[in-house]
């Protein structure tokens, strides 16, 4: 089997105390792998040290434990050379919560353009990379408008585009959908899943939306800086009870489908993430009902 793209080993970042204050342990014992093409969701509170982890992946933050290795560099040895950085970063593309932060110029397509331009990617490459990655995030029609014109999922999509323009292998979304309407995070959520099923890009997401969890291929729940569980969405769905006690909610349908059964209605698939799959389990329920008594 190939390499993982990230591959931790028991991984640990403490934030050292400034000025005689405690040190803050943030992640510890992280033992994940990450292949090529998956979408992964991160879930957990907050506090939990989903943007931690998120940082460590390029470099942001440097490990103080363990080992990290994202797209053959090793993160852990803390020798990484200015090149090797820069390479990383171009593969590694971080989106944040806030798009405001993370728009530079005052017109859209040079905004898309600031990323790769600072690459030395030269004409007329640098153009056709912003048209392509414009075009990507549906938001072509906008490349001369004013950034703080537009609404804030559209400001996102071209946040992204400025990462796309720099032809990541890999887009890390922190809570980059927290801050938008239902409009724009279905938008921005379309975008992530299409860049994630067509171009084949790794994708993870932190969120605090379960729908958007349930539409990765994997979920890993984070709690006080360890990995309290991870599977598929039905997986991780299903375990209501161990979510809930560290305050994280199921998508309302797994809701559904756990009080059908405390309410002891013999419901009995595993599918609970998704609106269709818990559907089809209650039809089935009933359809057997009708057989038994009929
Ligand atoms: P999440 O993104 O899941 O909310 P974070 O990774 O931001 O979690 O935080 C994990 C832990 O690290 C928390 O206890 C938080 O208070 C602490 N922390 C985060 N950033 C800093 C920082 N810059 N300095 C000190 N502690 C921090
Ligand atoms: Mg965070």
């Amino acid at each position: 089997m190939a390499e993982p793209f990230i591959h931790a080993e028991n991984l640990a970042f403490t934030y050292k105390g400034s000025g005689g204050a405690d040190d803050i342990p943030a992640l510890n014992g992280i033992t994940l792998d990450i292949q090529k093409g998956e979408f992964v969701a991160i879930l957990g509170h907050n506090g939990s040290g989903k943007s931690t982890f998120a940082k460590l992946l390029n470099l942001i933050l440097e490990p103080t434990g363990g080992t990290l290795s994202v797209a053959g560099f090793d993160l852990s040895k803390g020798d990484l050379s200015e090149d090797d950085l820069i390479a990383l970063r171009r593969r590694v593309g971080m989106v944040f919560q806030n798009p405001d932060n993370q728009l530079v110029a005052t017109i859209v397509e040079d905004d898309v353009a600031f990323g790769p331009e600072n690459l030395g990617v030269p004409m007329p490459e640098l153009r056709e990379r912003v048209d392509e990655a414009l075009a990507a995030v549906g938001m072509s029609e906008f490349s001369q408008r004013e950034p703080h014109h537009l609404s804030g999922g559209q400001k996102q999509r071209v946040a992204i585009a400025g990462i796309l323009a720099m032809k990541p292998e890999c887009v890390v979304f922190d809570e980059a959908t927290a801050m938008l309407d239902p409009v724009g995070r279905k938008e921005v959520l379309d975008t992530i899943r299409r860049l994630n099923r067509e171009d084949g890009m790794t994708v993870i997401h932190i969120t605090h939306y379960m729908n958007e969890a349930a539409l990765a291929d994997r979920i890993v729940v984070l709690n006080d800086g360890a990995i309290l569980m991870q599977g598929t969405p039905d997986e991780v769905f299903s375990r209501r009870n161990e979510l809930r006690a560290v305050g994280l909610e199921v998508p309302q349908c797994a809701e559904l489908i756990h009080r059908l059964r405390e309410a002891g209605i013999p419901v009995s698939g595993q599918s609970v993430s998704s609106l269709e799959g818990c559907a089809e389990q209650i039809l089935k329920c009933f359809a057997k009902e009708g057989r038994d008594n009929g």
